[in-house]
């Protein structure tokens, strides 16, 4: 096709994906989500109760697709193909520009703010994908899988390198711990993914989890919180 023919500006032959994105406090704009890296294993009483070794190997990453992301207070269907939805309460790193082979002590720089996610999974899914040696999506990449409060801008949160992090599931406390347990820290962990791709405005990061997990139930309310970054509260309907 000659180029006087191309169309000025790009279109499209389906309807353009709407962009997934998050609320930020005190604003009226959005966070444009990207991707979702997830990093496993990342706190040593966690990764005992699944049955590793919580020596400090290096951090592994999974992700998520962008619009798993749902709003905080979100009523959500429990998600079809499992008998066993469970509960991650994770801190939430948004990254606001990219960059590659970032340095540790630069890679703080590179975020926006934070916020509390819960990495909602499907544990018999991904039970089954581990002992089959098979990727983890069925288990952990899978629609509404990634409730997020509203972001903190790092300009009023600073970085949360400590601090209280617990969930509880109709009131009672089922995870319990402190960001101060992540084996790898945020700027660590930036470095890290930075080496193996380039990080990109509007990735986030979940940062893993406490021990604890355990199941969500049809008409349960999950509420999440960590200290000087927000709460996060969803309710699960029926599928
Ligand atoms: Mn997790």
């Amino acid at each position: 096709m000659p180029d006087s023919q191309a169309p000025a500006a790009k279109q499209y032959v389906i309807a353009q994906p709407e962009q997934a994105a998050i609320a930020v406090e005190g604003s009226d704009k959005l966070f444009p989500v990207r991707r979702i890296w997830c990093v496993g294993r990342n706190y040593a009483d966690h990764a005992r109760e699944m049955g590793h070794d919580p020596d400090r190997e290096p951090p592994f990453f999974f992700q998520k697709p962008s619009d798993a992301v749902m709003p905080n207070h979100s009523a959500i269907p429990y998600p079809p193909m499992t008998k066993d939805l469970q509960h991650e309460i994770e801190l939430v790193v948004c990254i606001g520009k990219s960059g590659k082979n970032i340095p540790k002590d630069k890679a703080l720089d590179y975020v926006y703010g934070y916020c509390v996610g819960l990495d909602m999974t499907r544990r018999d899914l991904q039970t089954d994908a581990k002992k089959l040696g098979r990727p983890w999506e069925p288990g952990k990449s899978f629609d509404q899988s990634a409730p997020v409060s509203a972001i903190v801008p790092t300009s009023k949160s600073g970085h949360p390198f400590k601090g209280e992090i617990w969930v509880k599931v109709n009131g009672a406390v089922k995870q319990k711990g402190d960001l101060a347990q992540h084996i790898w820290q945020i700027d660590e962990t930036i470095s890290f993914l930075s080496d193996y791709v380039a990080i990109e405005a509007g990735d986030i990061i979940m940062m893993g989890t406490p021990a604890g997990v355990g199941p969500v139930a049809v008409g349960e309310k999950v509420e999440g919180h960590i200290a000087g970054i927000g709460d996060i509260t969803v309710t699960y309907t029926k599928g």
